[in-house]
């Protein structure tokens, strides 16, 4: 299941660099590319962007993007090769 972002977003930009799939992009609310997003699936046991975003709530499931942790894994692995 890729995350997405709601518009509790206050745009702190805190998130981008966390993102081991350059997922992440500028806006108002900031964006989450799903087909990059594994929930960090493949790098960490926990979403990054969730960790370090000081605002609750604003990163969440993205309902259109149901994935297992295999296709979340496939997903990592076609991304880096
Ligand atoms: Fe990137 Fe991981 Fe957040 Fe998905 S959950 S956007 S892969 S940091
Ligand atoms: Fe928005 Fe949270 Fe990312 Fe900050 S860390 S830009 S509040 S999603």
């Amino acid at each position: 299941m890729a995350l997405m972002i709601n518009d509790n977003c206050e745009v702190c930009d805190a998130c981008v660099l966390e993102c081991p799939n350059e997922a992440i992009s500028e806006g108002d609310p900031y964006v989450i590319d799903a087909l990059r997003c594994t929930e960090c699936v493949g790098e960490f046991d926990t979403p990054q962007c969730q960790l370090v975003c000081p605002v609750e709530e604003c990163i969440v499931p993205n309902p259109d993007f149901v994935e297992s942790r295999d296709e979340l894994q496939l997903k990592y692995d076609s991304l880096h090769g």
